[in-house]
């Protein structure tokens, strides 16, 4: 299959809509990631979705909508708490998960009874979904596995020949996946921290509980309540181990472990440029807003660069931090090293 590359024009931005409509796949840009799009309204486009991406088909979609109108056609229930982030956060980079009604299909949900649903802020994105004129559902539009994108050649790269189009939107500049956080139970669960975090909604007064499950890997008989959880997630080519704890000690500890890397291309993920000899340095700005938007980019990066190993460092938890640090622990399937203070 040829993959058109679309500009954000109106007339390539219809194009992109009647694709969608007539069926077919769109990868797009978001605030959060480019996510995977197919319409959400059709199981079999949804079906698309899971074969291009090569994603485990227990591992459900998100509903994209473009009016906040749109969701009580999908939800059969909006509890006050849910009502309170809608009306707060979005448009923006949150996801809600609600009880659904049966127009949302089973491919699209992999078999649940709740949706998830996301009103993006991007004006790209709202302009796809109300030229498709169906809710979208939409993964990140990465191989299965892979770094989410955050540019459209890191789409590109990944799904040439097995999309119908990618819309060329730049920079997504949160730069991780949007914040879920579950409605369905006694009190809202946050399943994934992302762009609207912890403090942002307690200062909403909304007093959400955080899934153990986010700093932890799961076992393969696991059943989380974010199917997407139990997965590998976000692994670059290269073994990447998170050094965490007070800066300097991290960085004399990176300083340590590379020289034991016996003669493999080392590379360091660095928070405000330190110097390290002997390795590729890829620079993820400073403090953990800017960490969030060139995570992805930097892991994508270090595999153009031939990285063997990788080390990061890691600081802080406070605001996007616990979004940085969930990604980072996947991408480096739970190696992490705990360094002290000022030793
Ligand atoms: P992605 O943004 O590509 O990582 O994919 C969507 C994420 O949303 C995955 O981690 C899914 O597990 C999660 N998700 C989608 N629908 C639901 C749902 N109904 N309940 C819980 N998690 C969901
Ligand atoms: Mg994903």
């Amino acid at each position: 299959m040829e993959t058109k590359i679309l500009s954000t024009d109106e007339k390539d931005i219809n194009e992109a809509g009647k694709i969608i409509r007539n069926g077919g796949l769109v990868a797009f840009p978001t605030e959060t990631v480019y996510g995977l799009g197919a319409s959400a309204l059709d199981a079999f486009a949804a079906k698309k979705i899971y074969a291009a991406k090569g994603r485990p088909s227990d591992n459900p979609l998100i509903v994209h909508i473009c009016d906040k109108n749109q969701i009580e056609k999908i939800a059969a229930e909006i509890p006050p708490s849910a009502k309170t982030v809608i009306d707060k956060f979005m448009p923006g980079p949150i996801t809600v998960i609600l009880k659904k009604k049966p127009c949302i299909p089973d491919d699209v949900t992999a078999g649940l009874d709740t949706a998830a649903i996301r009103f993006p802020s991007h004006e790209t994105a709202q302009r796809l979904i109300r030229a498709a004129g169906v809710p979208i559902a939409a993964p990140s539009a990465n191989l299965s596995g892979k770094p989410s994108p955050t540019k459209a050649k890191h789409v590109i790269n990944d799904m040439t020949g097995r999309i119908d189009a990618v819309i060329d939107g730049g920079s997504c500049a949160v730069g991780v996946e949007s914040t879920i956080i579950d409605f369905t139970g006694e009190k809202p669960v946050i399943l994934r921290p992302g762009g609207v975090t912890y403090e942002d909604l307690k200062n909403a007064g909304i007093e959400a509980e955080i899934d153990k499950n986010i700093l932890r890997s799961i076992a393969a008989d696991e059943a989380p309540k974010c199917p997407g959880m139990k997965y590998k997630h976000y692994a670059p080519n290269a073994e990447v181990t998170v050094v965490e704890g007070e800066i300097t000690a991290v960085r004399r500890k990176i300083k340590e472990l590379l020289k034991g890397v016996n003669g493999k291309i080392a590379g360091v993920m660095t928070m405000d440029g330190a110097d390290y000899d002997n390795a590729v340095i890829l620079s993820v700005g400073s403090g953990n807003k800017e960490y969030a938007q060139n995570l992805f980019a930097a892991l994508r990066e270090f595999d153009e660069l031939g990285a063997e190993v990788v080390f990061a460092e890691f600081c802080d938890d406070g605001g996007y931090g616990l979004a940085v640090k969930n990604r980072l622990y996947k991408a480096a399937a739970q190696r992490v090293i705990h360094v002290g203070g000022n030793e």
